[in-house]
């Protein structure tokens, strides 16, 4: 693979000018796709391949020896080396074990390259340094990998070289999942299950495969890596633990969708063409509401598929940054005051025969079935907020959600004007009689088209949004794996049809006891509807009289994983049996005392190493004038008032600072598990804000060449 020597000193001047890139010519080139498949596999093997892709089953080892070597043959002419099984295990990141191809050197001193099919199938990494929430002791530490072939093997180039990797699931000896794939696969098989049973109900016997399609967008924040190296909150936890923005310039609205700068714009390229090299349809990119955030968004997948493709798509964002001279940053919430970052998960439902379930028609109240997916959701909705609000849970997005920027803590749907008109007609007449029109846009202006609109307008405060023919959940963070938000929301609304189908495939009349069914979930579930801002504080309360649940905090969603609904639910459709959430919610006790550990830790580093001596300098300076001043007998006051401002906020920080490492010691102290992460998230974090409080006002008044590291805005505004 070639790269154009990106230089940044250009960029500065004007930008360079990169080479043109032939989209068509280099889109999945390096990934072993249907294509490849079929120019290399023998028919047979090819045809019980796509057997198994399509419709699911056991492969051979016969069948997988003869795949391994054409996939083998087919990376070292990529120019590959090793191959890995690529796997995600529960830090939410993806993990891999790397062998090379050579087997044991022959008599005559050379190598052959070889990969097998067992090699190719199964791997064993050692599972004990994965977490396993207790699912496996140590001294069985056998965990195993095991090949996903409904989502293609890829070559990865990068420092290392070229690299095979293969697409896997993560199991421990007895099997239960110790990754995010698997019960992300497990979910995909149950809501596939049902929505076919709620298509035959319509007489759509064709359909024998529904998948969910997802599209997940990705926020991100681009920084220049000298500065980026001169901060060791960012270093030790991707955000920052101290400073703030400046009065000025805090939201420049021009900015969003504003003019790509050079340098980022050539950073852009790059990742573009890296990810459709291995077979990601990256397709929008722009800038985002704060200054030096971004997003990108590859066309929508296969679930699994999208959610592999996401994590590409951070690496690949992280790894050419750094070659551009920039950092990315994918922590829901680098600066304070300034707008966070997610990941919006676009969802639908897609059946073997192309429709998509969610696709409501040019007449939803004409359209049953849609009527009928629809009050379901809703209904899967309602009944399980506290799952969903679960999945969105991580250490870095509590400082989002429900932050006034950022989608409430708080779950509600979206569901636009026309289809929200549709429900209240069924909720007051028992069905709907019409659909509002979209009307014409008419600019006024001759030479512009005037064109037919959407039906309904998009809210960008809803948590979770109907968007035309999709749901868009948009809480999830931007560092999280998109699997937990899909597991969940694949079972749910696979329970609420299954329940639907329960009903009426048992019915005499369906037609008038699906309108009945239709009508009474809507009627049951209105609750969950709403159109209005969601940042608004009038929504807190109005939910709050709803009975909907504000769960503020990753700390106190975790319980939810282990309600007993939860684990009836989970159970029920073999997503999730009792061991495996047990295991998920202590891991994720832990994640979040170990980030709030290493934040607290940075912190008082920072302070008492760096930020508090450069200020005590500072005071000296300040004394020196006061002095100097007294001496030739001039007036001091104001030198004087300076002075003792920044000497109350050296103390107030300073007391600040003895708290928050009484406080680390103490959580050390704790027992693991719930208790440990209450107290950081109660106790600790309070903590970290009381000091952060003063620190941050001292920086608005100490001189800037005395401050020990780049503001906000050095950081923010010189990319
Ligand atoms: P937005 O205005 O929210 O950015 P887009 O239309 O650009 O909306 O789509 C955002 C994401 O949703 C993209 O990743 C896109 O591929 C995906 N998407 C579009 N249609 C569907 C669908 N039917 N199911 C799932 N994802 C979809
Ligand atoms: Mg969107």
């Amino acid at each position: 693979m070639k790269y154009l020597k990106y230089d940044i000193s250009k960029t500065k001047s004007g930008g360079a000018v990169m080479e043109n890139t032939n989209v068509a010519k280099i889109f999945g080139e390096d990934v072993f796709n249907d294509t490849v498949m079929q120019e290399r596999l023998p028919k047979k093997t090819y045809q019980k391949l796509r057997k198994i892709i399509d419709e699911g089953g056991e492969i051979d080892i016969d069948t997988a020896d003869v795949i391994a070597h054409e996939m083998k043959e087919w990376a070292i002419e990529k120019g590959a080396t090793h191959f890995a099984h690529w796997f995600q295990p529960l830090t939410g990141l993806t993990a891999e074990k790397d062998d090379s191809f050579i087997s044991v050197p022959l008599k005559s001193g050379k190598v052959l390259m070889t990969f097998s099919g067992k090699e190719l199938i199964k791997g064993e990494p050692d599972g004990s340094s994965f977490p396993s929430g207790g699912l496996r002791s140590t001294f069985e530490a056998r965990g195993y990998t095991v090949w996903d072939a409904t989502s293609p093997a890829f070559i990865r180039h990068d420092a290392a070289g070229a690299t095979l990797c293969i697409p896997t699931a993560f199991s421990s000896y007895n099997g239960e999942a110790l990754d995010q794939k698997t019960p992300l696969l497990r979910s995909m098989q149950v809501i596939c299950e049902q929505s076919v049973r709620l298509l035959h109900l319509f007489g759509n016997e064709g359909a024998t495969r529904v998948t969910p399609s997802v599209g997940g967008e990705q926020e991100y924040f681009l920084v220049d890596a000298e500065k980026f190296k001169q901060r060791k909150d960012l270093i030790y936890t991707g955000r920052t633990l101290f400073g703030s923005m400046p009065a000025k310039g805090q939201e420049l609205d021009d900015h969003y969708f504003g003019t790509i700068r050079q340098r980022v714009a050539g950073f852009m390229k790059e990742v573009n063409e890296e990810l459709w090299r291995v077979g990601v349809p990256s397709k929008t990119q722009h800038n985002e509401v704060a200054p030096a955030q971004h997003e990108l968004a590859p066309i929508f997948a296969e679930a699994n598929v999208a959610v592999d493709h996401n994590q590409i798509i951070m690496q690949t964002l992280k790894r050419v940054a750094c070659r551009h001279g920039l950092k990315c940053l994918l922590n829901e919430k680098p600066f304070d005051g300034v707008n966070g970052s997610g990941k919006h998960n676009n969802w639908s439902l897609t059946s073997n025969e192309g429709k998509n379930l969610l696709d409501p028609g040019k007449t939803p109240h004409e359209n049953t079935q849609f009527l009928l997916v629809l009050t379901c959701i809703l209904k899967a909705v309602d009944e399980n907020a506290d799952l969903l609000r679960e999945s969105a849970a991580d250490p870095g997005n509590d400082h989002r959600l429900g932050a006034n920027e950022a989608p409430p803590a708080i779950i509600s749907v979206f569901l636009g004007s026309q289809l929200e008109d549709v429900i209240n007609q069924i909720i007051k007449e028992g069905t709907a009689s019409h659909s509002i029109k979209g009307g014409h846009l008419n600019s006024g202006v001759t030479s512009l088209p005037n064109f037919r609109k959407d039906a309904t307008d998009r809210n960008r405060t809803s948590p979770f949004a109907f968007t035309g023919n999709k749901f868009e959940f948009r809480m999830v963070g931007s560092r999280d794996s998109l699997a937990s938000p899909n597991i969940v929301l694949n079972t749910i609304v696979a329970d609420a049809f299954a329940q639907a189908c329960d009903i009426l495939e048992k019915s005499d009349n369906f037609e008038e006891d699906v309108v009945k069914l239709i009508a009474q979930y809507a009627k049951e579930h209105q609750r969950i509807i709403y159109n209005g801002d969601g940042y608004s504080d009038e929504w807190v309360k109005e939910a709050e009289k709803r009975g909907l649940p504000n769960i503020k905090s990753m700390v106190e969603a975790i319980p939810s994983l282990v309600s007993d609904k939860a684990i009836k639910l989970f159970g029920k459709y073999g997503v999730y049996n009792e061991a495996e959430l047990q295991a998920r919610a202590e891991i994720k006790y832990e994640n979040y005392s170990k980030a709030i550990n290493i934040e607290a830790r940075a912190m008082s580093d920072i302070a008492s190493k760096l930020i508090l001596p450069a200020v005590t300098g500072y005071t000296k300076t300040l004394a020196e004038t006061v002095l100097a001043l007294q001496q030739i007998g001039a007036d001091f006051d104001v030198q004087m008032d300076d002075l003792n401002q920044v000497n109350d906020l050296l103390r107030a920080a300073k007391k600040a600072l003895a708290i928050l490492q009484e406080d680390i010691e103490a959580a050390a102290g704790k027992e693991e598990g719930e208790e440990q992460a209450r107290y950081f998230k109660f106790t600790v974090t309070e903590a970290m804000e009381n000091l952060r409080e003063p620190v941050d006002e001292l920086e608005m008044i100490v001189d800037k060449s005395v401050w020990p590291m780049p503001s906000y805005g050095d950081l923010m505004f010189e990319v």
